[in-house]
């Protein structure tokens, strides 16, 4: 950040299930972080695509009768589209598939060897014989059966080869200790933090019993662990993104990976660790968010209590549900998606006080200034500093993550329009020949208003802002943040008034 450039990421999503909101959350959530730093004129890198070895996706590929690279290719068509439909605005898709990143991940594991940090070990793991692949004990049925099979596993070990994942005990709570601002928000700094005071093990980082992965360049018979090949995106993907450069030494390290809690400790713990052993510089920042909920519980495909964004997409709009989400679910803790909550939120938020704003705006400037924006009479010092004041808190808040707060920092703003509005009723000024200035201002401070606004809510609904801009006569590709200083739009504007921002949604027929 400090050098100009920002990179930014997702995690990368696991091929074995449809994607659902919650993925859709960690992409538009880390497209709001790339969005805003391009409007600091940064150079920005964003991230994203699918994590697609292992066993669990042999197996659902097998359930299907597909090769797992058929089953591989299918749903990670499915994530691409998902973000394109969320228009992400992601610079690379990375596929662990990809031939570029499956070079990175074995010359970084030679890398870590070369340490001294690989050595052989035994892995025990409950195994069933029929899906020839371990399971963790949360995930095994009732009696200790296999999830698939229902029938009994049984304790195997196996030689795999092992990362000294302990030896980094000191360094990592160094690392804590130095960064205070390395997780946020804070408590998941403090608990991984107290996840390597209480236990650091070392980590079996290889399996034998699987063969749809990146073999072990020193051990072929044996495939990199799929947690360790997926981290390792994250850096891969500069590698070989854009043949002929190096993006690596242009964006590494990241400046912020985008995650939900549940993969704290790989990103906190692991991660790190790892990159230390390669002698590789590690992220900046990680920015943790909770989990989208419905009825109280995680979205998950066990239990196929999921929300898909299509539907809510095609009936309201993008820009909708991209506000809904950084809206309603604090970034950072949980929160519930509810198909009421959305309706609440797009009628009483974007419908009534964001649409009716432009359009009171730009009827009033055709009503009593024949469609042109008046020149500024200067005297709104107060609502300039306003402004002035909100932009600055914005990008407070976005550096610190607190992406939120930032949006409800620039929601503030249409408040205080909507306000002005009231108080200073335009309608009753245009009777008046004497107030002709007064009026003047008052129109000038409402758009100019209106267009600041624009600016500052552009990374989390780009397409109705822009939308707002050609309607206040202004160049929609004007969101640059510096543009958003009071009296940088462009003199004389004539309003171009369009349809409704955020029409009325017709009650769905029960
Ligand atoms: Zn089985």
């Amino acid at each position: 950040m400090a050098d100009g450039t920002f990179y930014v990421t997702t995690p990368i999503y696991y091929v074995n299930a449809e994607p659902h909101i919650g993925h859709a959350y960690s992409t538009i959530m880390a497209d709001v972080l790339a969005r805003h730093h391009r409007q600091r004129g940064e150079d920005v890198w964003y991230l994203t695509g699918t994590d697609e070895h292992g066993d669990k996706v042999a197996r659902s590929a097998a359930a299907l009768g597909r090769t797992p690279r058929e089953h591989a290719d299918a749903l990670s068509a499915r994530f691409r589209a998902l973000g394109e439909r969320l228009e992400a605005t992601n610079d690379f898709f990375i596929r662990t598939t990809d031939a570029g990143h499956v070079a990175v991940v074995q010359a970084l594991v030679e890398r870590m060897r070369a340490a001294g940090d690989i050595y052989k070990g035994s892995y025990g793991g409950w195994y069933c014989t029929a899906c020839e692949a371990f399971y963790a004990e949360d995930d095994l049925g009732e009696g200790k059966t296999c999830p698939i099979h229902g029938t009994p596993v049984e304790w195997l070990e196996e030689e795999n080869w092992f990362f000294r994942l302990s030896a980094y005990r000191e360094p990592l709570l160094a690392l804590y200790a130095e960064r205070p601002d390395f997780i946020t928000p804070s408590h998941r700094l403090n608990e991984a933090r107290r996840s390597v005071e209480v236990s650091l093990e070392d980590l079996s980082i290889s399996r034998s019993q699987i063969d749809w992965g990146v073999p072990v360049p020193w051990d072929p018979d044996q495939v990199v662990y799929v947690w360790v090949d997926a981290l390792i995106n994250y850096y891969s993907a500069l590698t070989y993104a854009r043949p002929g450069e190096d993006l690596a030494s242009r964006y590494w390290p990241a400046d912020v990976h985008v995650m939900a809690k549940d993969i704290l400790r790989f990103h906190g713990v692991i991660w790190p660790a790892m990159l230390m052993s390669a002698g590789i510089e590690v992220p900046r920042r990680l920015a943790v968010h909770g989990y989208v909920l419905k009825g109280g519980e995680r979205m998950s495909k066990t239990t196929g209590n999921v929300v898909d964004p299509n539907p809510f997409i095609e009936r309201y709009g993008i820009d909708a549900l991209r506000y809904y989400l950084a809206r309603e679910i604090r970034f950072g803790e949980d929160g519930t998606f509810t198909a009421e909550g959305f309706e609440a939120r797009y009628s009483r938020e974007l419908a009534n006080e964001l649409g009716n704003l432009l359009n009171r705006v730009t009827s009033m400037v055709e009503r009593y200034r024949d469609g042109a924006v008046p020149a500024d009479p200067g005297g709104d010092g107060e609502l300039a500093g306003a402004v002035e004041g909100t932009v600055a808190t914005v990008v407070a808040h976005v550096d610190a993550l607190d992406l939120t707060r930032a949006l409800e920092e620039a929601w503030g703003l249409v408040r205080r329009l909507n306000q002005l509005v009231e108080e200073r009723a335009p309608w009753t000024l245009a009777k008046d020949p004497q107030r002709a200035r007064e009026l003047d201002q008052t129109l000038y401070s409402l758009a100019e208003g209106l267009r600041a606004v624009a600016i500052l809510l552009w990374p989390v609904m780009p397409g109705s802002c822009e939308r707002i801009m050609t309607a206040l006569g202004q160049d929609p590709a004007e969101v640059a943040l510096a543009a958003a200083a009071w009296g940088a739009g462009r003199a004389g504007a004539r309003v171009a008034p369009a349809d409704q921002l955020f029409p009325r949604v017709e009650e769905e027929a029960a």
